[in-house]
């Protein structure tokens, strides 16, 4: 590799997903194209959104409640036609997967069939320092069902002085506590420190000592390969603004293995989860639909659907395997060219990783992270000491990562 925009502009050209820049708007400032390495946290709205959005629009102001059974793509079953790509990209089966609600929710209603505590085994391992919204929603199930979270709630954190975790660890904590665990629930990729876990692994061995586990994909969807199925992850969930570029709080979804789907779980019930067939029978008794379908519980808001199944159809064209080799490439270029720097920084993402790198910069962060700002480069700042940039291979170019490496090599 070489510091220089003609190598980086190299790469730009023998790129095959470059034309993909191209169906996202990038925000600009002054007329000028921001670079914009901030997808981590909201992708950037495709092209294509628009018009989607409009469609149903259109159709609402023209047919009105007929748009749920009439024309070519019925509101009625919406979903479904997010279901291909989505099953693509987590490598799952269609009727493992539906687009439906706000991550959070769908946590709630995962919790409640998969938090199944039983006898001695009644505690939730998950990893130190986990994303808020995921710590407080274990927290109150844990309530919800008389337990006191501050006995069953394990929460694992890297060894002092290591800024991630060590898979072997990880495996180590699920035998330690293999007679009380119900349940292993934890991000599949760190918000914070960028690392990916060994999902696989760690999925086998929660599984070895019988416990369920399940996965949190809001920062590994659309960004790392996945093969849920195969693994046999019990149940995962997301949302779809990130590197799904969905929209701001676009619609999430869930994965529930095919292997459950049969096992008549315990779950909160609402009339879209009902067999579609009879939906509008409107009889007493919930018969729920086959597969993840069955967890629905309300009418889907069509209109971010349509925005999701836009998102979804440009991922699903690019495919994970192209993604991952040129985000692979961007981030190793980042990393060069911030070593090449000879900036004081430290990366605290390990080589498993996504797109995401997360730099601590102890001296002047601040000032650095206000310098990359001006510069036009978006990141993204968390105190008191960390910047993170995300270059994301549906938009972002190796051009805009050498820019990158320029303001630290003068900063
Ligand atoms: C982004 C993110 C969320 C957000 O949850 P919402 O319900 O969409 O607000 C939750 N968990 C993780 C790990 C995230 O990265």
């Amino acid at each position: 590799m070489e510091n220089s925009l003609a190598f980086a502009r190299q790469l730009d050209q023998e790129d095959p997903l470059r034309a993909f820049r191209d169906r996202f708007y990038l925000p600009q400032r002054n007329g000028e194209p921001l670079i914009y390495f901030c997808g981590n946290s909201l992708g950037l709205q495709p092209k294509t959104v628009q018009q989607a959005l409009e469609h149903e629009l259109t159709i609402w102001q023209q047919h009105g409640v007929e748009g749920w059974f009439e024309g070519e793509n019925p509101w009625y079953s919406i979903h479904r036609r997010c279901k291909e790509p989505l099953a693509q990209i987590l490598g799952a089966l269609p009727a493992e997967v539906c687009p439906m609600n706000n991550l959070t929710v769908n946590l709630h209603l995962l919790l409640t069939s998969f938090y199944r505590p039983q006898g001695q085994k009644t505690k939730i391992l998950t990893i130190g320092g986990d994303f808020p919204s995921d710590q407080y929603a274990l927290e109150s199930h844990l309530k919800s069902r008389g337990l006191n979270p501050d006995e069953q709630f394990i929460e694992l954190f890297p060894r002092s002085g290591e800024p991630t975790w060590r898979t072997e660890d990880l495996l180590n904590a699920i035998e330690h506590y293999r007679d009380s665990l119900a349940l292993v629930l934890m991000s599949g990729l760190h918000y914070y420190t960028g690392q990916v876990f060994d999902m696989a692994t760690i999925n086998q061995k929660a599984h070895e000592v019988g416990v369920m586990v399940g996965f949190d994909l809001a920062h590994a969807v659309g960004n790392v390969p996945l093969a849920l199925h195969d693994w046999g992850v019990d149940f995962a969930f997301w949302c779809s603004y990130k590197y799904l570029n969905s929209g701001p709080g676009g619609v999430a979804g869930i994965f529930i293995h095919e292997k459950h789907h049969a096992a008549g779980l315990p779950r909160l019930a609402g009339w879209w989860g009902y067999d579609e067939a009879r939906r509008f029978e409107m009889t007493k008794g919930f018969v729920p639909m086959p597969g993840a379908d069955g967890w629905q519980v309300s009418t889907p808001t069509i209109l971010a659907m349509a925005v999701h199944e836009a998102a979804l159809e440009i991922t699903a064209e690019a495919g994970m395997p192209a993604l991952r080799r040129k985000s692979e490439q961007l981030t190793g270029f980042l990393e060069f060219v911030l070593r090449d720097s000879g900036y004081p920084l430290t990366i605290l993402t390990p080589a498993e990783r996504g797109c995401q790198l997360s730099l601590l910069v102890p001296k002047n962060g601040k000032a650095v992270f206000n310098q990359l700002t001006e510069k036009g480069i978006i990141g993204d700042w968390r105190e008191p000491d960390c910047i993170r940039l995300a270059p994301a291979p549906l938009y972002n170019t190796f051009e805009e990562v050498w820019r990158v490496g320029q303001v630290f090599l003068s900063a």
